[in-house]
């Protein structure tokens, strides 16, 4: 199973929510993560086994519909159209622990787009969903 987006094809194992304030991703990861919040939304609705990704702190399900309502936000300001809701789901939400600290230090070294925005804003103020 492949998932397509604008930049390309996103390994299905690499599903990771990065909570960092959005307006300071650039839209590659933007986009990126709003794919992986809806596959997430898919897995857990499926019941499929995500311990993997919460011991490696890569995603945080309760947050999921708020992170997402975030992203959709800053995509539709950058121009983007919305049309994928992720319903309401009876599934259980389970917490998290996810290092934005970390995750500011890891886009940083992966992408230049994101290095740019965070020096410009100041680290401090990168981690707001
Ligand atoms: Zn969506
Ligand atoms: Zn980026």
């Amino acid at each position: 199973m492949d998932y397509y987006t604008v930049s390309g094809i996103i390994e299905k194992n690499d599903m990771r929510m990065w909570m960092v304030n959005p307006e300071l991703m650039c839209s590659k990861h933007l986009l990126g993560e709003h794919v992986e919040l809806h596959m997430l939304a898919g897995c857990l609705q499926r019941g499929k086994n995500i311990d993997g990704f919460l011991k490696g702190g890569l995603v945080d399900p309760s947050l999921l519909h708020v992170r997402h309502e975030a992203l959709v936000r800053e995509m539709e300001k950058r121009g983007y159209q919305h049309r994928s809701p992720i319903e309401n789901c009876d599934y259980p939400l389970i917490k998290g622990d996810v290092d934005v600290q970390a995750n500011v230090v890891e886009l940083s070294s992966r992408c230049e787009d994101c290095r740019a925005l965070f020096d410009e804003a100041g680290r401090t103020h990168v981690d707001s969903i």
